[in-house]
């Protein structure tokens, strides 16, 4: 079965109620590929309205979520209030909760079964620094990054995973990786998850893009054969996001 296309926008920490209603009215009214799945994970204090306002046909994501089921941990998030507010996925381990928040790929790992246990959906985040690009380290920090979930996730989870490969040298720096560099990196996953988990795990598992995604670069990095669609920063504030979620038309 081919996989379908995935288009993920991370409001990251953007907007407010105006905003935030008028991005997803937008949507709403768009014409939307019916083969793009689409998810948009605005800040935790806008999830309820985002799930409250966007169509069905467009899934909500938290933007983070804890790895303990409740209790005495301020501020954060758990699976079981996500799914009460009818959210049903969670990115984890984005680059900006490693470097600054300093997510180890132990908690990242922790965290993605934890959502994969309760239920949701998880877009995991991984990829390199700049420095580790020009070191030649990309690929093992990406499989280092992999296998730390791998030792958590049974093989059954992985249904449950898409894979978001985002440099971090490309994350809201306008510097995009080459249609080349994304499929060099993505096929390597590839061959990752049919090596360390299966063929068939391998064969149905969405890695998608991240990281300087606009309507102007997404049709070329689309038609690469191992890239199942984008996480969008930036331009998901924008009303460009839906030719974004069309690129493959
Ligand atoms: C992101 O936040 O995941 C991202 C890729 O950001 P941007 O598109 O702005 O680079």
């Amino acid at each position: 079965m081919p996989r379908k296309f995935f288009v993920g926008g991370n409001f990251k920490m953007n907007g407010a109620v105006e905003s935030i209603t008028s991005i997803i009215n937008n949507l709403n009214s768009a014409k939307l590929d019916p083969r793009t799945e689409v998810v948009i994970a605005p800040p935790a204090l806008y999830l309820l309205l985002a799930r409250q306002l966007a169509n069905d046909n467009i899934a909500i994501s938290a933007q983070n979520v804890f790895d303990k089921p409740n209790g005495a941990f301020t501020g954060e998030l758990s699976v079981s209030q996500l799914q009460d507010a009818k959210v049903q996925w969670a990115l984890v381990g984005h680059s900006e909760r490693r470097t600054i928040l300093k997510e180890t790929d132990e908690f990242v790992s922790s965290k993605t079964k934890a959502a994969i246990d309760g239920g949701l959906s998880v877009i995991l985040c991984i990829g390199e620094s700049l420095e580790e690009r020009e070191a030649g380290k990309t690929i093992d920090v990406v499989t280092k990054q992999l296998n730390a979930v791998a030792a958590k996730l049974s093989k059954e989870d992985w249904a449950k995973v898409v894979i978001a490969y985002e440099p971090i040298w490309a994350i809201g720096t306008g510097k995009v990786a080459t249609t080349q560099q994304a499929q060099e990196v993505h096929a390597a996953i590839r061959k990752w998850l049919a090596e360390a988990i299966s063929p068939e795990v391998s064969e149905a598992t969405r890695v998608i893009y991240g990281g300087s995604v606009s309507e102007k670069n997404c049709r070329d990095l689309a038609k690469e054969h191992d890239v199942d669609g984008f996480l969008v920063g930036g331009a998901s504030l924008k009303p460009a996001f839906v030719d974004i979620i069309n690129a493959r038309e």
